[in-house]
């Protein structure tokens, strides 16, 4: 039989799938044909069966599919470090929010650069995002080659893009426009939350979601504190209100869940209501552990993020893997609560679930397998941290780390080689994240004196 023409064969010592049997190979390859998998097997099998136009070969090297990170604030690096050590809704109403609401579109992009490039650097091909002026964090994902779903947030007050509801739907909707034929980027309905909207606008907005066939995603049951406001507010726990309005659902997207009991659990398994998981975010603001374990077991598609760079304060995808883990186990006190195996699963194929809810699941990124699209990472073996390789899972989630990533490819485009960005200037980037401290420092004294 005649090879199959291909874009690109890639070659690496060890290959993790996240295949449905979690299939490891051994000297492996995977064919990548415009911008999907083509094939993927031991190299010995695949090489003769493809003419590729471009090798890659990787050597010593763990193959996995790119992490994608399943709740973050991109544009949120630049107050990385601002407000760090203080409550949930202290750090929202008293830090962060006073600062974001005289944020400029500029910022935003900058910002959304940054953490492109953090994210790209560790190994991250997708996220969906949550802030405002989304268009311009779509032109930051779209110049360095990402795959993100933009969720522009609204609250009951208006933010600084618009002033009212009607306001906001029309910016979804041109947002929604803006990158209608863009091959990695589309779009979220976002409200930030329930204790900050209004049960009128959660319906409202829900109801364009559907009409729009997009993902509608809101920061829910983060705290205990959370709790307590929405049922002074609303006279119900954050899950059963959100229930009440009918905006659970599959194309739902909770992000936290960490206040939440096993019926509540149970109301969310039953309503295909995906969940993102944030284990540093949590921790760092003392916002609880999440039932995690609780939620995979009944069913529930957890996926795993980082949150803000403001209430992590890494974007890593590996640090964030280990944390999920070691919380999982402390919180349960079970040392076999959340495998090494179930966070990976959290950070890639579930992750993209999370990301892409309303797509079939055979069809998103987060896992190398035949027609899927070839969004891939890899990190060195050749590093004291990963040796030796007895379980090359294990060795991923407890012991690896952004110094070992050593390729981040979206849609068959490598985006990151061995230090090296292809679509991003980085001293430029950081010369202007640079000279944004000053501008921050401005906003702060500005809020302080209003
Ligand atoms: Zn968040």
């Amino acid at each position: 039989m005649q090879p199959a023409p291909c874009d690109l064969l890639v070659t690496a010592d060890i290959l993790l799938t996240q295949n449905a049997r979690r299939d490891v190979i051994e000297n492996a390859a995977v064919a990548i044909q415009g911008g999907r998998i083509l094939m993927v097997g031991p190299a010995e099998k695949i090489e003769p069966s493809v003419a590729p136009a471009e090798r890659l070969d990787l050597g010593p090297c763990l193959l996995a599919p790119a992490l994608a990170n399943a709740h973050t604030h991109a544009s949120m690096t630049l107050l990385r470090g601002l407000g760090d050590d203080l409550a949930l809704m202290d750090w929202l109403k008293n830090c962060i929010w006073p600062v974001e609401m005289q944020f400029t579109p500029e910022i935003v992009e900058l910002g959304a650069m940054l953490a492109c490039a953090e994210m790209i650097q560790s190994g991250v091909g997708s996220f969906i995002d949550g802030y405002m002026f989304e268009t311009h964090v779509g032109a930051a994902v779209d110049r360095c080659g990402m795959r993100a779903v933009l969720g522009e947030g609204f609250f009951a007050f208006p933010s600084p893009h618009f002033k009212t509801a009607a306001d906001a739907w029309d910016c979804f909707r041109n947002l929604k426009d803006h990158f209608k034929n863009h091959p990695r980027i589309s779009i979220a309905i976002t409200p930030h939350a329930a204790f900050s909207t209004s049960p009128e606008i959660l319906r409202e907005s829900f109801e364009l979601a559907c009409n729009m066939g997009v993902p509608w995603q809101i920061h829910a049951a983060e705290s205990k504190a959370e709790t307590a406001s929405c049922l002074k507010q609303f006279g119900l726990r954050p899950i059963p209100y959100l229930h009440s309005l009918g905006v659970l659902s599959e194309r739902t997207v909770l992000h936290h869940v960490v206040d939440a009991t096993t019926a509540e659990i149970e109301c969310i398994a039953a309503s295909g209501a995906k969940v993102s998981h944030n284990p540093e975010s949590n921790m760092k603001l003392s916002s609880g552990a999440s039932p995690v374990d609780r939620l995979l077991r009944a069913g529930v598609i957890v996926g795993l993020g980082t949150d803000g760079a403001a209430s992590n304060n890494s974007l890593s995808m590996l640090s964030a893997m280990k944390f999920a883990a070691l919380l999982a186990k402390l919180r349960s006190e079970d040392p076999c609560a959340l495998p090494a195996q179930q966070v990976l699963d959290m950070a890639t194929i579930n992750a993209c679930r999370c990301i892409y809810p309303l797509k079939a699941p055979e069809a998103v990124p987060g896992a190398i397998e035949p027609d899927r699209p070839a969004d891939l990472a890899a990190f060195r073996l050749d590093d004291p941290a990963l040796q030796p390789v007895h379980h090359p899972v294990s060795n991923l989630v407890y012991a690896g780390g952004r110094a070992q990533a050593a390729l981040t490819m979206v849609d068959g485009e490598v985006l990151y080689r061995d230090g090296a960005f292809t679509r991003i200037d980085l001293p430029s980037l950081l010369s202007e994240v640079k000279k944004s401290i000053a501008w921050v420092r401005k906003l702060q004294g500005n809020a302080a004196s209003a």
